[in-house]
């Protein structure tokens, strides 16, 4: 069988790209992959000449791909940054020590200041303290809550300008069918902004990576030997985790280029005149953004410092899921629970506002237990594609 060779340069062929199905070496693998990521960058004017960029950098493949391609760009394009690493630990032991031992490499690899910020220094409790009190069913709720926080004080204490994360293409496609699922048209509707620039609650944050594929970036770690944590987070959900990523790579299989086809409709969506969305002030306590006089992070820390570490997660005393709050309603309106109902109450569904959750990449982190619950109804419904 003939040997097969680069299309770009004849040298040995390594790999094939995804969406073109072009045959190339590792260098000019690499080259193009490098090249795709400088096309975004330059295409959406990611990033301002002089400008200081936070790269959020967990240790994992995505954050160790982003920062050695935005190190290499930076020198090549002359983009004038000035490149920082910020990390969160969330302590978690056996896990997020382990991963940190990698962007401390990576700091002294490339020669970028690292921060570090601890929930333990922000919050008082850690991942491990927070699970032992509160249990496992909602721990991702409490790590993507404090996580947003916690990247967004990181970055005010490093005095960037921008933050730049890993999400990538399956990332973005992931997200756009969860918030689909859950019929979350709010989120639904920016969560393929490739930029958060036009939203005034914070640091700008960027995701260089949005279209790369998830498979072609675990080629570019292979391919240019970036050292980078795989082991999945010692809490991570276990039943339910990796759904969508389960259909996304099913349906690639068919469909190779499905995570770009998602994305783009993802970014055709709009919202209609009419729907209500979420209005954005400050928290009364703290003064972060928030869309509730008390946001997310303050009412978990107030149940976790008051014994009822399921206050702030919709949870009652006993341990029970509060589906509903009643709300008054005018005199002579209907609930609407039956045709000729005429009671002066109407039952409304009690949401967690998902505005205030970072996820960590788990695809199934960050969400409720009645959200997993549909995504594995869905899951089963396996001719969504
Ligand atoms: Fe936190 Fe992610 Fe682990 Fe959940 S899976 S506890 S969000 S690090
Ligand atoms: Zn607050």
């Amino acid at each position: 069988m003939p040997r097969k060779i680069c299309e770009n340069c004849n040298e040995r062929a390594a790999c094939v790209l995804r969406y073109d199905r072009s045959i190339l070496c590792r260098e000019c693998f690499c080259r193009v992959f490098e090249e795709e990521v400088h096309q975004t960058i330059t295409k959406y004017e990611l990033f301002k000449p002089g400008q200081k960029v936070a790269i959020g950098a967990s240790g994992g493949k995505d954050s160790a791909v982003l920062m050695q391609v935005m190190k290499i760009l930076n020198e090549r394009y002359n983009y004038g940054l000035t490149l920082y690493l910020l990390s969160i630990d969330e302590g978690i032991s056996g896990y997020r020590d382990h991963s940190l031992e990698e962007v401390k490499f990576h700091s002294n690899n490339y020669g970028l200041e690292l921060k570090i910020l601890s929930y333990k220094d922000l919050y008082n409790w850690s991942m491990d303290e927070i699970v032992a009190v509160a249990g496992r069913k909602s721990n991702c709720t409490f790590c993507g809550v404090f996580r947003r926080q916690a990247l967004d004080r990181g970055a005010w204490q490093l005095g960037v300008d921008i933050v730049a994360t890993g999400h990538n293409g399956d990332d973005v496609a992931e997200t756009v069918l969860m918030n689909m699922l859950r019929g979350d048209v709010g989120r639904l509707s920016r969560c393929t902004a490739i930029t958060t620039a036009d939203d005034p609650s914070g640091i700008p944050r960027v995701k260089p990576l949005k279209y790369q594929y998830e498979a072609e970036i675990v080629k570019y770690a292979r391919h240019s030997k970036v050292r980078y944590f795989s082991t999945e987070c010692t809490y991570a959900p276990g039943a339910h985790r990796g759904h969508i990523r389960e259909y996304l790579r099913a349906a690639t299989k068919i469909r190779p280029h499905v995570v770009l086809d998602i994305i783009k409709a993802g970014e055709s969506f709009e919202v209609k005149d009419g729907v209500k969305l979420p209005i954005k002030s400050r928290c009364t306590r703290c003064d972060y953004i928030s869309s509730q006089p008390v946001c997310k992070a303050c009412l978990l820390l107030e149940g976790l410092n008051t014994g009822r570490p399921l206050l702030g997660i919709g949870k009652t005393k006993e341990g029970r899921v509060k589906k509903y709050k009643t709300i008054k309603i005018e005199s002579g309106e209907k609930c609407g629970k039956t045709d000729d109902c005429c009671s002066k109450e109407k039952e409304k569904k009690c949401e967690i506002n998902d505005d205030e959750i970072e996820t960590c990449g788990n695809p199934a982190a960050g969400l409720q237990a009645k959200d997993l619950e549909k995504l594995s109804i869905a899951a089963e419904a396996s001719d969504l594609f």
